[in-house]
């Protein structure tokens, strides 16, 4: 996969684009990072890329033609780019989302700033995206966040290959806790079922942890995920009463 990233500060994602998970995907030929700066984009003499807004009010506006152009140079080269804009009012990002972008070829990332970027932009863009309900300094924050989520779902690029599908929202529903070395910490002691060697029993017990935790913090994931009849008797015995351990 390629994932091309346009910023006004490219040197923002030196470190994380070169570090653990990221640097493996890099290293095995799953994914390719090539980090765009949008003054290179503009055509005037002191690479302008923002101005104050039309009707006034406080800071700037990034300018269309950059970003256009940037969209265009990478469109160019690859069709089949597929354009994001990150920004606090496009749609929120999930595990899900993470998916459906991990099947794609290649990704354009726009890092917006300042006040945001010129609205007609959006006509030439697939589609907005927002990491959650508050408001960062700029896109590229929100842009490693998503090509980190993608990434990481690439074949190969995890150790373990069950490592994501077991994972949070992977199945619809939070992740059952985990546990290792010492078996005893301070009074505190993992589940005796865990050093059972029972695959079987561990296995049931993971389940039904992962429908407990959810079932206290995001019952609201409860509704859209895929759950047996078993897994329904199970979350019929939780009473309210019924709390995770602390
Ligand atoms: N004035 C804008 C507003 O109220 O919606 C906020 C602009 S913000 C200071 C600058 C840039 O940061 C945005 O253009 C966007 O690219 C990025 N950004 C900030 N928060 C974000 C979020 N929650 N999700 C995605 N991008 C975000």
């Amino acid at each position: 996969m390629e994932i091309d990233i346009l910023t006004l500060f490219p040197e923002f994602f030196t470190g994380p684009l070169s570090q653990s998970m990221l640097r493996r995907a890099q290293h095995l030929g799953r994914v390719r990072f090539r980090v765009l700066n949008l003054r290179e984009f503009t055509t005037d003499r002191h690479q302008v890329t923002d101005d104050r807004p039309f009707g006034g009010g406080p800071g700037m506006v990034m300018k269309v033609e950059p970003l256009v152009a940037a969209i265009r140079g990478v469109r160019g080269e690859d069709p089949a780019t597929w354009v994001i804009l990150l920004s606090p009012a496009g749609e929120l990002f999930t595990q899900k989302k993470a998916g459906e972008l991990a099947q794609l070829t290649h990704l354009l990332l726009i890092c917006g700033h300042y006040e945001g970027v010129d609205d007609r932009v959006r006509h030439f863009i697939n589609e907005e995206i927002s990491i959650g309900d508050y408001v960062l300094t700029g896109g590229e924050i929100p842009a490693l966040v998503v090509l980190d989520a993608v990434t990481r779902l690439l074949s190969g690029v995890l150790g373990g290959e069950g490592a994501a599908v077991e994972e949070s929202f992977q199945t619809g529903l939070l992740e059952y806790p985990h546990y290792t070395r010492p078996r005893e910490f301070e009074g505190l002691e993992v589940p005796e079922i865990l050093l059972s060697g029972d695959h079987a029993r561990i296995a049931r017990w993971r389940r039904r942890e992962a429908l407990r935790r959810t079932a206290h913090r995001r019952p609201e994931l409860l509704a859209k995920a895929a759950l047996s009849r078993e897994d329904r008797e199970f979350l019929a015995t939780l009473t309210e009463n019924t709390t995770e351990d602390r």
